[in-house]
């Protein structure tokens, strides 16, 4: 899943307008920078691509940066974060942190609903979890599709953005849409792993640089605790 989470990062900006786009993207493809850093550093691995109709898709061991329990701890670092690091105004600290929890989270339960069970819930001995969606490969991607496309109608509807930062979000959403449906379906040997990790790390460095350019800002504004770009 990858355009997926950025219609989650699109949707929770609706809960915390205050919030950078490109902090809320880096916050809902968290555990994915964080997945194919570890694969380079060779401590989590992709597995040998299963096949789902003319489809395939790719499973994981990686119980540090997908593990349920992981995952609760990453979010509520997330929500720490946000709390420590933003400007310092009570009702603000406290929306803002839940909104981060909840982005980085998102990730788990999206992920849930298509990987089969590769997800575990603590450590790679445990149970794992996944309701296998990526079986039915094109209703995977219609519904993630469907959910990047409405996330972004919500996000345009509040944002009113100059046209060519609207051009620039619809063009990275829809691009990343075209990879999410593309790729599930391109033949022949998958590349090797560093190859998929590097590329995989580039594409997200660039979308989640195209949030904070959508928005104008990379944090860093007037007040200097306001290092995640939480709009005055
Ligand atoms: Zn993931």
């Amino acid at each position: 899943m990858f355009v997926g989470h950025l219609g989650a990062g699109l949707l929770v900006k609706r809960i915390e307008p205050r919030l950078n786009l490109g902090v809320l993207f880096v916050a809902a493809l968290f555990v994915d920078i964080l997945l194919w850093m570890l694969v380079l550093l060779g401590a989590e691995s992709v597995g040998a691509p299963q096949s789902a109709g003319s489809a395939r898709f790719f499973t994981f061991e990686f119980p540090y940066s997908h593990g349920l329990v992981a995952n609760v701890l990453w979010s509520a670092l997330a929500a720490l974060a946000g709390w420590f690091l933003v400007a310092p105004a009570a009702s603000r600290r406290t929306r803002v942190a839940w909104a981060l929890g909840l982005a980085v989270f998102s990730h788990f339960v999206l992920d849930l609903i298509v990987h089969v069970p590769d997800l575990p819930i603590l450590g790679e001995h445990s149970p794992k979890l996944g309701l296998s969606l990526w079986r039915h490969m094109p209703t995977a991607l219609a519904l993630e599709l469907l959910l990047a496309a409405g996330a972004l109608a919500v996000y345009l509807h509040a944002a009113r953005l100059s046209v060519w930062r609207t051009i620039l979000i619809c063009g990275t959403v829809a691009v990343a849409g075209i990879l999410t449906a593309a790729g599930p379906y391109i033949s022949g040997a998958p590349p090797p792993e560093r190859i998929l990790a590097l590329s995989s790390l580039a594409t997200l460095i660039v979308v989640t640089a195209l949030g904070f350019v959508v928005e104008g800002r990379v944090g860093l504004t007037a007040n200097r605790r306001n290092i995640l770009g939480v709009s005055q």
